[in-house]
């Protein structure tokens, strides 16, 4: 079969591998058949073992839903009854999470920082002291919007002086920037099978520590589909998810890992890492300014500044690359002035090569200067 191999540059879903894509063509099973739970225990220990966690104290628990689910369930069923979840705000995916507290209306404090820059420690430090009945942290890994990454790992250990549970989007980094959920200080990270993982949509997974799901079966219940220990519960009796799985795409995911594994943590990373200095390399050729400091960001997303010149439009430049088969993304909100290149997939520098001689014909083809004109 001859799949179109198209090269997204947006911030997931990924570029996957054929064999992934493939994988989803099998005899149709009913998954509550032995045969799948089998499957989805394998799955679930594997994803542990990416953030290097020992099986004993750390768990995993899938659901059927895209990242923001993930999100979701762990602020709604990890909060205990009479304590506040605090919200490190510095982007556009911790403002979501914000957004989650109040529609479950959990007593929550939003400390707002800078989008530009990486968390300050010592802002939270003063917001734990400012509120002893703090019980769960929130923070973002990577701030997918900006890419600009979070000190997790000193924001973990801060976390746990106050004796909080500290809970990281690692969304958009997971099977990516290596992860080791101990020594990061982390109790319970997050992801999508369609970035890091390069797998399908429609599966999410939670990765924390086994015995806080058990201590949490306790707490206020504030959803019915989307709660931790119901769905940790009913694995770990059944092998099975509640409610129905998202069986291709668990297909999808298994290939998708064994290829993880065959790459390589450290192999994986370099590829990551070697396609970011590509799209680096592009940008400052052609003039393009970055929003966020180098050393600043994740390594994953580059969020550009929009030039100046009159002539850019960025939805015409993406529809001309679109046609040919690259996907370039717009900013979000906060980072308004902007647009997104990012080096998610199975893709590699060669590949960025090639979009940047596309790109470069976009830019020709509507007038606008080259090297990009700023006008501050
Ligand atoms: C992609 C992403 C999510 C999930 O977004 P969905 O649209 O639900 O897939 C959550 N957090 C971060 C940091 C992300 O990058």
């Amino acid at each position: 079969m001859d799949i179109k191999r198209n090269i997204l540059l947006n911030p997931g879903p990924a570029t996957t591998t054929d064999t992934v894509k493939l994988a989803q063509v099998t005899p149709d099973i009913c998954p509550r058949e032995k045969e799948f739970a089998n499957m989805m225990a394998g799955l679930r220990e594997d994803l542990v073992r990416v953030v290097h966690g020992n099986p004993e104290r750390y768990t995993s628990v899938l659901f059927c839903g895209s990242g923001t689910l993930c999100m979701d369930v762990c602020l709604n069923s990890l909060l205990p009854g009479g304590k506040k979840a605090l919200i490190i705000h510095n982007g556009a995916y911790s403002a979501r999470a914000v957004e989650i507290c109040r529609a479950y209306c959990l007593p929550h404090v939003e400390l707002k920082l800078p989008y530009d820059c990486p968390a300050d420690l010592e802002a939270v430090d003063k917001a734990l002291r400012a509120n002893p009945d703090t019980a769960l942290v929130y923070a973002t890994h990577s701030e997918t919007g900006a890419g600009l990454l979070n000190p997790i790992r000193e924001l973990g250990a801060l976390v746990h002086q106050y004796g909080a549970v500290f809970v990281t989007d690692t969304t958009s980094t997971y099977a990516m920037r290596p992860i080791d959920i101990e020594a990061d200080n982390i109790d319970f990270c997050m992801a999508s099978a369609q970035k890091g993982l390069m797998a399908m949509t429609g599966l999410s997974f939670v990765i924390g520590r086994r015995e806080l799901v058990k201590i949490s079966k306790d707490y206020p219940r504030r959803s019915y589909y989307a709660n931790l220990f119901r769905q940790y519960d009913c694995f770990e009796r059944t092998g099975e998810m509640e409610f129905t799985p998202p069986v291709q795409t668990v297909y999808a995911a298994i290939q998708a890992m064994k290829e993880y594994w065959a790459e390589g943590e450290q192999a994986k990373w370099a590829r990551h890492t070697r396609t970011m200095d590509a799209i680096h390399a592009g940008l400052e050729a052609l003039g393009f300014q970055e929003s966020i400091r180098r050393d600043w960001q994740v390594g994953l997303v580059a969020a550009v500044r929009n030039p100046g010149d009159p002539n850019w439009d960025f939805q015409r430049v993406h529809d001309y690359c679109y046609a040919r088969g690259f996907t370039i993304y717009p900013g979000k909100v906060g980072t308004a002035g902007t647009f997104r290149l990012c080096a998610l997939g199975a893709i590699d520098a060669p590949d960025i090569q090639a979009f940047f001689k596309v790109f470069r014909q976009a830019l020709d083809e509507y007038g606008v200067a080259v090297p990009v004109r700023y006008d501050s």
